[in-house]
């Protein structure tokens, strides 16, 4: 193979459709096993399961995976900040029939303190991209070797192929368990990452929008109750006193962590992980695309990871530009 995506969420399904979907796409369809280490899933989302084998030796730092067809992007809440995306880009979506919704109680059962936020819908329901994207290589890859003239990919039932490209799309969790199985992340060696602080709160009766928090995504009740068992569609009229906010703030968490022994170990006071849009992951103190590069110019990261998110709320926009970049 020349090229090849490996994922199959939201920034594969981005680079797809930036590429008119000309790029053959390694991913697997269902989860083939599993731990519980960094599950998450909803009441009526499809099953999946962790499948990283290294521990964070850290109770206050919590990082998730699904290692399933579509990935966090099947549980999601699909919110993007379109200030600083191209009409053009947005035109192609659209052009696949995804289209960028702007929030009102009526049409997605939410609103924003921004006029920016949209949601990205798909047939009427928040963008699943398991709806979109068709595996070519029904298969888990575990690991990469970097060969003068082409890459080595490994996949879970001990088969492999070759490919001389790889955009790597795989989240977060993945993402470091495939660096550790290709001998790219060494014992001793620091990783980071980074979050806007976020909270949830509960209001009786439509409040002023917390005036510390750059970005606020209001929900109604019953919305807000339908996205956390999974409901990916709005479908009942809410009640109209009752709502919740997911406010992010300016502030942002850091986390650093050590490789010792199959585990990440590290100190933090403060929980990590809850605006679920962590990124900017950091190997040795370089950014993971610049730390890849010296290892081969031919494995380019995608998705978080690659970013650092430049305002607080979604993390899609940025997901979305760095592709486009
Ligand atoms: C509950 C929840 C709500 C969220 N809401 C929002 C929101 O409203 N707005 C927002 O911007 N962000 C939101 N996020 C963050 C959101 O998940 C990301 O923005 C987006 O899904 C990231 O896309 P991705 O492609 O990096 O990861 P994912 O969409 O998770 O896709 C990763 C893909 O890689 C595949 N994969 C993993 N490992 C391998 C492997 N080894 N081999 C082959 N394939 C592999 C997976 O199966 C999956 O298909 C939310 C996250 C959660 C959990």
């Amino acid at each position: 193979m020349d090229r090849v995506i490996i994922g199959g969420g939201f920034s594969a399904l981005s680079l797809l459709i930036k590429e008119r979907f000309a790029v053959k796409v390694i991913t697997p369809r269902l989860p083939a096993y599993s731990s519980n280490q960094f599950k998450i899933n909803k009441f009526l989302s499809s099953n999946s399961s962790s499948l990283a084998k290294y521990l964070i030796n850290n109770k206050n730092i919590m990082l998730h995976e699904r290692t399933i067809l579509g990935g966090h992007s099947a549980i999601w809440g699909g919110f993007i900040n379109i200030s600083d995306i191209n009409p053009n880009i947005i035109n192609k979506f659209h052009n696949y029939g995804i289209d960028f919704i702007p929030l009102s109680f009526k049409k997605t059962g939410s609103v924003s303190n921004l006029q920016e936020i949209a949601q990205i819908q798909f047939n009427d329901e928040i963008l699943n991209s398991s709806k979109i994207i068709k595996p070519d290589i029904d298969k888990l890859v575990t690991r990469i070797e970097i060969k003068k003239d082409f890459l080595k990919i490994y996949y879970a039932d001990n088969t492999f192929d070759t490919s001389k490209k790889i955009h790597l799309c795989v989240g977060v969790v993945q993402l470091i368990e495939i660096f550790i199985n290709s001998g790219w992340i060494k014992e001793g060696d620091s990783i980071s990452m980074e979050e806007y602080k976020s909270k949830f709160t509960f209001n009786m009766f439509e409040t002023e929008f917390d005036p510390n928090a750059p970005c606020v995504i209001r929900y109604g009740f019953f919305r807000a109750i339908n996205h956390a068992i999974g409901l990916q569609r709005k479908t009942m009229r809410d009640v109209p006193f009752m709502f919740v906010n997911q406010n992010f703030y300016a502030q942002k968490n850091k986390v650093v962590l050590r490789f010792n022994q199959g585990s990440f170990i590290g100190a933090i006071g403060n929980s990590f992980g809850k605006s679920i849009h962590y990124c900017n992951l950091q190997i040795n103190d370089k950014k993971v695309n610049e730390f890849m590069s010296e290892l081969s110019k031919n494995v380019k990261i995608h998705g978080a990871a690659s970013i650092s998110q430049s305002f607080p709320g979604p993390i899609s926009n940025d997901i979305v530009n760095n592709i486009w970049q």
